[in-house]
């Protein structure tokens, strides 16, 4: 039978069985459209890295014989949408038969069941062969829990797939080896320099040059930097395991100004397209820390592991328990905008400064400057959370809705009400300054909560426990807070409250 297969842009898994036969009755599509261009306003990085690694794909495929349809962005029958263009390549080739994989992302996920319900024709839906877990396999687990502990979920995916177990306990006889982890860096301590490609994707980024797709951030075109193909992936991996897994866990936390990616492997980009798998980057890891335990300590070891078989997996089963509605939780009712400092780095608080630039330049910054930087910042600030979704959504070049809303909505702006967090992610500046460099040489003072140049995270800090007393004090992690908050001097409160209010009202001149 005349058969059609969808592959979509974060669908690159070089690994998938549907390519260990080849068959000339097969007609692989794949499709640069509008649709994905623009549901977002992306970074330049995101839009050419997609791109580039689904071109490198297909001629992949084409190499190895398949039969494959390409469609390019300016393609002039391209009709900048999945369902237009299948139906026309339906017509055209005489397809009797239509298969495509599982979808990431919610809102494909419908378009799809809803084009193949539409269809005349045959057709099935396959699994991506990329993840641990199943979509529902986190839903089912907590099937009747009121609290869903990442931990619990994490020490089941270690056991089912036998992963650092003896029998049925860890290897090590410890699950979990945070204490040990999350140092700020020494002084003068310099990371690995980051592993950059130089691949030519000029053409690309010409092309969408040409079209009306709005992007945001820089790009250096001749020399891209992030991995665009599976061997480049590999390269990466290697990299890392070799430069920075000795040191990951030790750093993860850690902050410094101009170290944009300090131990971080930066595979997510990979990871999401599926380029390479989260089994194959686990168990290089592993190797690595049985060939060498004096390079790299078990603690290193089990603080990355967990972050992949533990929260990415963890973020997904959420993601398909929890939407569409997850989409749309806002549970302090945060209003505001953005402010315009978001895209330009133009602010004159160091940590802003640094992660909102380098992430425009380069289209990534790491967990601990997302979460506690940025997203702090939009918390504190009464943001709503819609707006930072688009925000993250674009600026990321491996943002895609699955990971990017539980970790954005839920764990930064803790939108769902304690579904993926068990309290909000919110500090003041005392915990940017053991984490990192960046408050010395700042604008503002980080011991000051009100005044002159006072580090605006401090009065920010204490205005959102008060503005959210009634639905956070009950909270048996956050009471403590409240104890600090209630036993300050009415006349104390009431400067710090003022000053937080100046800083909101003058927000984009922060
Ligand atoms: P490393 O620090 O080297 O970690 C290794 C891998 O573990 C990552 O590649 C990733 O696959 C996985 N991982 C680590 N933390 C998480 C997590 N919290 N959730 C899921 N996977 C995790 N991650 C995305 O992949 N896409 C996003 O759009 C995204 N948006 C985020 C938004 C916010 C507000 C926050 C706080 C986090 C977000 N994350 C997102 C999670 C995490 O920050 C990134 O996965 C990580 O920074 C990617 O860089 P890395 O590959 O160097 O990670």
């Amino acid at each position: 039978t005349p058969t059609l297969r969808l592959i979509l842009g974060d669908q690159l898994n070089y690994n998938h069985s549907w390519f260990d036969t080849i068959d000339n009755t097969i007609t692989y599509v794949m499709m640069e459209v509008r649709t994905e261009t623009d549901y977002a306003t992306h970074h330049i990085q995101k839009v050419v890295g997609f791109f580039a690694a689904m071109r490198q794909f297909a001629d992949w495929l084409q190499l190895k014989n398949h039969k494959v349809l390409y469609i390019k962005i300016n393609d002039s029958n391209n009709l900048q949408s999945f369902e237009s263009n299948l139906n026309t390549i339906i017509k055209q080739e005489n397809i009797a038969h239509f298969e495509y994989q599982l979808p990431d992302e919610y809102r494909l996920d419908c378009v799809l069941k809803n084009f193949s319900s539409s269809l005349s024709i045959s057709n099935e839906v396959f699994d991506t062969e990329h993840f641990f877990s199943t979509r529902n396999e986190l839903g089912a687990f907590f099937e009747g829990k009121k609290t869903f502990i990442m931990e619990s979920f994490y020490r089941t995916m270690r056991k089912k797939h036998d992963i650092m177990m003896e029998g049925n306990n860890p290897i090590t006889g410890q699950w979990n080896y945070d204490s040990d982890n999350r140092k700020k860096l020494p002084k003068d301590h310099r990371a690995t320099t980051p592993l950059l490609f130089s691949s030519d994707v000029a053409l690309i980024a010409e092309e969408i040059s040409k079209t009306t797709i709005q992007t945001i951030g820089k790009i250096d075109a001749k020399n891209f930097i992030w991995p665009i193909n599976r061997d480049q992936s590999l390269e990466l991996l290697q990299f890392f395991i070799a430069e920075c897994l000795p040191l990951f866990g030790s750093y993860q936390d850690a902050m410094s100004p101009g170290q944009w990616s300090l131990y971080h492997s930066r595979l997510s980009f990979s990871l999401n397209t599926k380029m390479i798998s989260p089994l194959e980057v686990v168990n290089e890891a592993i190797r690595a820390w049985q060939h060498n335990p004096e390079l790299i300590a078990y603690n290193q070891l089990e603080g990355f592991v967990r972050q992949i078989i533990g929260w990415r997996e963890y973020m997904r089963g959420i993601y398909w328990l929890k939407m569409p509605e997850y989409a749309k939780l806002n549970f302090f009712n945060h209003q505001e905008k953005l402010p315009d400092w978001f895209w330009t780095g133009k602010t004159k608080m160091n940590c802003l400064k640094d992660a909102i630039t380098q992430s425009l330049e380069y289209a990534y910054a790491h967990h601990i400057q997302r979460l506690m930087i940025t997203g702090n910042f939009a918390l504190l600030a009464g943001i709503d959370p819609d707006e930072v979704d688009q925000w993250y959504l674009g600026i990321y070049i491996d943002a895609l809705d699955w990971v990017e809303i539980t970790n954005t909505r839920g764990m930064s702006q803790f939108a769902d009400g304690g579904i993926v967090g068990t309290k909000p992610y919110v500090s003041s500046a005392a915990y940017m300054d053991k984490m990192s460099h960046y408050c010395g040489s700042c604008f503002y003072n980080k011991a000051k909560k009100t005044g002159e140049k006072a580090c605006p995270f401090n009065s920010l800090y204490w205005n959102f426990y008060d503005k959210h007393k009634d639905k956070l004090s009950q909270n048996p992690r956050i009471g403590m807070m409240y104890n600090v908050w209630n036993k300050m001097k009415p006349e104390d409160k009431t400067v710090l409250l003022e000053q937080a209010d100046y800083y909101l009202k003058n927000i984009n001149s922060l």
